[in-house]
């Protein structure tokens, strides 16, 4: 059914050749990070964090094109310091992000390159995303035409209100807890931005306004790692993980 060009930017199914474009949003200042530098700029293992997640797209058989988004203040000098740098020859645009992630997101797929047809979304602050899960990701996207990975609840999930009292325990068999990557249609994924932005929609993540156009999502297991990086102990964690592992 599938086929794989080594070195070519296309998946083949069933004939069709997709053109895959990876969409990084790395345009958050970080504020949780108590840095005055944005988390991912931060360094592991002596190297900015951007990096790690965008090597294993530059790396990905599967991955075509890149859109990188960052704070608009950085554009001019990711250029250099980290397209040039580090040789990410697939980073085909560098386009300034917004307030939300979500704006940020959208300001990546207004520079789409016009033969995509596959979009998929993965936060510049998952470093430990691997090349099957991407593959994974991007083959549920063609199937599926909407999907995400994520981790199945293992604990039981109580609904609260804001004092804390319960108001439902939920079914944990259909609670999923959502990651990146996300993989979507180009079109559908489009779509969803444009309508989330007319009704001045903002989700918790791109599934959400897919979701809200209808269209079903399709979870997909994540692996064990792919956590974010949102605390400084998480960047602890992460800096003995990568420390442990072969780079
Ligand atoms: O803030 P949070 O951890 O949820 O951000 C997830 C990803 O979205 C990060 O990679 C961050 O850089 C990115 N982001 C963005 N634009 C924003 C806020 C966050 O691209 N305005």
């Amino acid at each position: 059914m599938r086929e794989k060009h080594p070195g070519s930017l296309f998946i083949t199914m069933t004939n069709a050749k997709m053109k895959i474009t990876a969409v990084i949003p790395a345009g958050g200042s970080g504020r949780r990070m108590q840095s005055s530098k944005a988390k991912q700029y931060l360094l592991l293992q002596g190297i900015p964090l951007l990096v790690h997640t965008l090597r294993t797209f530059q790396e990905s058989p599967v991955i075509g094109d890149i859109v990188l988004v960052v704070p608009a203040a950085d554009v001019d000098r990711i250029q250099s310091d980290i397209v040039d740098a580090f040789a990410m020859t697939k980073i085909r645009r560098v386009v300034a992000g917004g307030k939300e992630r979500q704006d940020s997101v959208r300001n990546g797929l207004a520079v789409l390159p016009a033969d995509c047809e596959i979009v998929l979304i993965h936060d510049a602050a998952r470093p430990f995303v691997s090349p099957a899960l991407i593959e994974k990701a991007v083959d549920g996207a063609l199937r599926e035409g909407a999907v995400a990975v994520g981790v199945r609840a293992r604990d039981t999930v109580k609904q609260c209100d804001g004092a804390g009292r319960v108001i439902d325990t939920l079914d944990r068999e259909q609670i999923w807890m959502a990651q990146t990557p996300q993989a979507f249609r180009r079109v559908t994924i489009v779509a969803a931005h444009q309508k989330a932005q007319e009704d001045n929609f903002y989700g918790t993540d791109d599934a959400a306004l897919v979701e809200r156009m209808g269209i079903p999502v399709i979870m997909i297991d994540s692996i064990p790692d792919n956590i974010k990086i949102t605390t400084t102990e998480d960047l602890a964690w992460a800096e003995h993980q990568f420390s442990t592992r072969k780079l």
